[in-house]
């Protein structure tokens, strides 16, 4: 990836948080966001700033366990100990936060951190069902924007709803086109650097300097000058990396498998692929946000088959030898579906996948190198 790039995207980054304190003094409200199931669209119709919160880094968990249960997921513990620390700026910006009742651990997290900033929780339904769970779901987001309008005061109209979804959408195509470079082999850009990418543009406060990026790094690492410094042989494995989402201080997994000797290619998680859908901007707008968001293959619903189609057509489009599954400790949802996800794998590609479940630190690094090390060597 070409320095320039680099340094560019490092001084955007930096120079965000000026951004949203100098937008926030003209009067933008800034709303924090825990879950793909919550669709940002509302806040930026609001003319808002939509802040991704979910903790990433392993620092804060300490404080975290002061209160929480040892026992839990890392992703749930890292963000509510951003919050008892007040040390992510984010957390601090946002005026509102936004959780969902996935998973048992994260809508009681939620109780607790409405103790520190003001919190709506979108009571999600438990499974996809277009004829109880959806009009269920469009009421809970019409409840959402009322809420966002009160908090905002503006009035989230149907014509500004529809330019937010055009520009989500905008957003996410230049997403996908970025990851979608990875179709190419060998793979142009290596996992970590395509997920620092994706990670920093996440928190931009302007969404049109976040397309540009990613624009621009998909021109240049299509023309190979991202990978110039980086050179990798046409004889690594490709691995497509599913499960929990992953984030700059969370990324292990994908560093280990680069350093043994593979790419990962591609990345199915909330953090990558699952990003990748455009709402239909033909249809009532709530009725197209309803519909599209509550479609988010995660295995917090029962049953959960939009993961394997999703899995399926990336293990084909990406050209994927290995599949791993990530699951973050105590999350029980991700840990009982990697059996069904091995068993569809097997079945439908012959192909095994390695299922690892561990948190934020570095403790168990060295074992993780040595099973990751087998699984390549068996593909
Ligand atoms: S993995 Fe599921 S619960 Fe977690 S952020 Fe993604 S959609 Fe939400
Ligand atoms: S990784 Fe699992 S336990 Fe952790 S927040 Fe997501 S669904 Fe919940």
């Amino acid at each position: 990836m070409t320095p320039s790039f680099m340094n560019t995207l490092q001084q955007i980054t930096d120079q965000n948080l000026a951004d949203i304190e100098q937008a926030k003094a003209a009067g933008r409200a800034a709303i924090g966001f825990y879950c793909l199931y919550s669709p940002t669209e509302i806040a930026v119709a609001a003319g808002a700033i939509p802040l991704p919160l979910c903790g990433t880094r392993n620092d804060p968990i300490a404080a975290a366990e002061e209160i929480l249960p040892r026992n839990l997921c890392p992703l749930i513990k890292s963000s509510f100990g951003f919050a008892v620390t007040d040390t992510c700026p984010f957390f601090r910006f946002s005026d509102i936060i936004v959780g969902d009742t996935t998973c048992d651990g994260k809508k009681k997290m939620f109780e607790l951190l409405s103790r520190y900033k003001t919190t709506h929780v979108l009571q999600l339904p438990q499974n996809q069902d277009p004829a109880t769970a959806l009009p269920f779901w469009r009421a809970e987001l019409e409840r959402f924007r009322r809420i966002i309008e009160d908090r905002t005061g503006v009035i989230i109209d149907d014509a500004r709803l529809r330019a937010a979804i055009q520009l989500m959408n905008r957003e996410r195509a230049a997403r996908k086109a970025l990851m979608d470079v990875n179709r190419l082999k060998p793979a142009p850009l290596p996992g970590s650097r395509l997920l620092e990418v994706l990670f920093k543009v996440g928190f931009l406060a302007d969404k049109e300097k976040g397309i540009a990026l990613m624009k621009q790094a998909a021109l240049e690492a299509t023309k190979g000058t991202l990978h110039a410094d980086d050179p990798k042989g046409s004889g690594r494995k490709r691995i497509l990396l599913t499960g929990v989402p992953v984030g700059l201080g969370s990324d292990k997994v994908v560093k280990i498998i680069e350093q043994s000797g593979a790419d990962v290619v591609a990345l199915e998680n909330c953090s990558g692929y699952k990003q990748a859908f455009a709402v239909d901007e033909d249809k009532d707008p709530m009725d197209a946000l309803a519909e599209q968001y509550l479609a988010t293959p995660c295995s917090v619903m029962s049953p959960n088959t939009g993961r394997f189609d999703l899995l399926a057509e990336m293990i084909r489009g990406f050209s994927a030898d290995g599949v791993v599954d990530l699951t973050w400790q105590a999350c029980h949802t991700y840990n009982i579906e990697a059996f069904s996800v091995d068993a569809f794998i097997r079945e439908t590609f012959g192909m095994p996948t390695l299922h690892l479940e561990t948190d934020y630190a570095e403790s168990d690094t060295e074992q993780l190198r040595v099973r990751i090390e087998a699984y390549l060597e068996m593909l």
